[in-house]
């Protein structure tokens, strides 16, 4: 499938935007069953709602980033992917968020990602190692050597 974006009137860098074709064409589909973005978009194609644009193919963004309708799917399986992505390699919440936001836009993504993060088992262990209280890093040898043959 070859998608093509047009850049906006502000010559921004839509085109840029790497965002996976598939996902594109799920996030466009669910975009037409949120009310608010469907208001948005008749908005933008009445002129007003200057920084939301819509692409050629109907998708609506809010200035570079791809509005995510809400769709508690999609709104699971964009972290999963920029989490779990060779590039991300289970940032924290943070730096996920920085990355995030850059490319896509939804109410309350911030604390989706905290959440979703806060639910991911390989940064819980991660965390959790990092945080050992210094004492229990060296148990004591002679306890543990005591009572073997
Ligand atoms: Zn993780």
């Amino acid at each position: 499938m070859n998608v093509c974006f047009t850049p906006d009137s502000n010559g921004s860098v839509i085109a840029n935007l790497q965002v996976k074709p598939i996902l594109l064409e799920q996030v466009k589909e669910a975009q037409k069953l949120d009310e608010k973005l469907v208001k948005l978009t008749r908005e933008v194609q009445n002129g007003g709602k200057l920084d939301f644009t819509l692409t050629e193919d109907g998708v609506l963004f809010y200035q570079n980033m791809l509005c995510i309708p809400n769709d508690d799917k999609l709104r699971r399986k964009i972290p999963n992917e920029t989490h779990i992505s060779p590039y991300a390699m289970h940032h924290g919440g943070t730096k996920m968020y920085q990355t995030s936001k850059e490319h896509y836009w939804w109410n309350g993504m911030k604390r989706d990602i905290a959440e979703f993060i806060s639910k991911c088992l390989v940064c819980q262990q991660v965390k959790a190692e990092h945080q050992v209280p210094v004492g229990l890093l060296h148990p004591c040898r002679c306890r543990n050597g005591n009572g073997r043959e």
